[in-house]
């Protein structure tokens, strides 16, 4: 019998999880150990809640999760529960799937004014992520500055254009629905360090700014380049540019908000008096490799809320090597350390789809096959897990437990919601009937 440990409840941690049980059979046990009561990672706390169809693969994940070999272990946290050198003597394998839920920094002066928050915040906070759920972001000003051209950044200024109807459906929380009800932002400035050409937005994310009821995009016709150029993109880029292309022709008539798309324009720093009032921009030009370089022309952008959408980082655990730079486990294909590996975002940094974490999961199983079979069968597993969380009082929260939670979660949902998240932790706990007073 394989024993191994997964770390982190997301695409990655149940696409590498799937991948063992395909690759071993009945012959591997697999605890999938969460932070949080609560599995599905991105799926629950990262993807927007008006996209519930991208939702729709913890489906996936649940099956694998309710699979005989597969336990959910949630409530745990590594590095205060259970140390990973613990971990490496229990398990044959322990795989990192932590993903990357941290800020990256954007290292400019003013960060750290009230009113300027990450998108691992922002996004946290509306999709009840126990961490954020007290941020209050500032939504009372005039005007809001999104920094970054990804897709983060059309989902954080698609969440400040919705109205209230528009989110039917969704599972945004309560208290995101109700700030940003009243919220009186009516214009919303999303910035590109670089041109039409370079965005990192994706053509069905893009195109869904088209669509607003109270909200219009708008771009500048001399940001672009010549339209010829625009055939040597890929076909996926090339689509996304002629959406941006087609902005123009969405009538502003009758919308409140307006997107305003900035690009060339790199953040220089953020001024105010004790808060947000202004975000300096220069205006860039692409050098020859392509990057953003200054052009020495500035000008403001006054404004209320800035919210970086610049990228995420894992969050470093003790005694595992790291590379500060990108923000990742320092590993060579997903190999870290004899015994430890790591997989999706915490191996090679904030990129691609979740379906990417699917062969990342397979190429993490094939190395621990490769790796493994001079030593199976040693290690102790999951019974040794369970007496240690056990004499250190840690309730464990399994996929039963959660069942509760999401059970009571979909009972007081919204009319047509299908749930609403309880964004504290002793709520969840409480739901599993555990009294989280350790
Ligand atoms: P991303 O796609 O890497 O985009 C980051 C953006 O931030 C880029 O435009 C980048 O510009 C810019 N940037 C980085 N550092 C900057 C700085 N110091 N100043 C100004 N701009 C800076 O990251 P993301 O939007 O966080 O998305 C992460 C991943 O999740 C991506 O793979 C994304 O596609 C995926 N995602 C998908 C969906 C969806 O499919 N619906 C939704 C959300 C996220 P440069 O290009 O110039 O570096």
């Amino acid at each position: 019998m394989r024993h191994v440990a997964v770390i982190g409840s997301g695409p990655a941690g149940y696409y590498s999880a799937e991948a063992l049980q395909k690759l071993y059979g009945a012959d591997v046990m697999i605890d999938v150990i969460d932070r949080m009561p609560v599995p599905y990672g991105l799926i629950r706390f990262g993807v927007a809640p008006d996209h519930q169809s991208i939702k729709a693969v913890a489906k996936r994940y649940e099956k694998v999760a309710l699979s005989d070999n597969v336990r959910f272990v949630g409530n745990v946290t590594i590095g205060k529960d259970i140390s990973i050198d613990e971990l490496l003597g229990l398990y044959d394998a322990v795989i990192l799937a932590t993903g990357a839920p941290l800020d990256r920094p954007a290292g400019i002066e003013g960060e750290d004014l009230p009113g300027v928050v990450g998108s691992a915040a922002f996004v946290g906070w509306y999709n009840g992520h126990p961490d954020f759920s007290e941020l209050a972001p500032r939504l009372d000003g005039k005007a809001a500055a999104v920094i970054g051209n990804g897709n983060v950044a059309l989902d954080v200024a698609r969440i400040l254009s919705k109205t209230r109807e528009e989110f039917a459906g969704s599972d945004i929380v309560g208290h995101a629905l109700d700030a940003l009800q009243v919220s009186t932002i009516s214009d919303i400035y999303v910035l590109g360090r670089r041109g039409p050409h370079q965005i990192a937005m994706t053509p069905k994310e893009l195109g869904e700014l088209a669509h607003l009821s109270n909200a219009a995009p708008e771009v500048e016709a001399g940001d672009f380049p010549p339209e010829l150029d625009d055939a040597l993109l890929e076909p996926g880029q090339r689509k996304s540019v002629t959406i941006l292309r087609e902005f123009p022709a969405v009538d502003p008539a009758g919308k409140a908000k307006t997107i305003h798309f900035d690009f060339f324009a790199k953040p220089l720093r953020i001024e105010g008096d004790g808060r947000v009032e202004r975000l300096i921009v220069e205006k860039t030009m692409l050098d020859e490799q392509g990057r953003a370089a200054g052009t020495g022309e500035t000008y403001e952008i006054p404004c209320d809320l800035v919210v970086t959408c610049i990228g995420y980082r894992t969050p470093p655990i003790e005694g595992v090597p790291y590379e500060p730079d990108q923000g990742r486990f320092a590993n060579d294909e997903g190999r870290i350390a004899p015994g430890l590996y790591c997989v999706g975002w915490a191996r090679r940094g904030p990129s691609g789809t979740i379906g990417t974490n699917r062969p990342d999961g397979i190429g993490v199983a094939e190395l621990i096959a490769e790796d493994l079979e001079a030593i199976v069968g040693r290690k102790e597993g999951r019974p040794g897990l369970d007496r240690l969380l056990a004499a250190r009082g840690v309730d464990i929260v399994t996929f039963r437990d959660w069942q509760k939670i999401e059970a009571a979660e979909a009972a007081r949902a919204r009319d047509g919601s299908p749930r609403e998240k309880f964004t504290a932790i002793a709520e969840m706990l409480a739901q599993a009937g555990i009294s989280g007073t350790r």
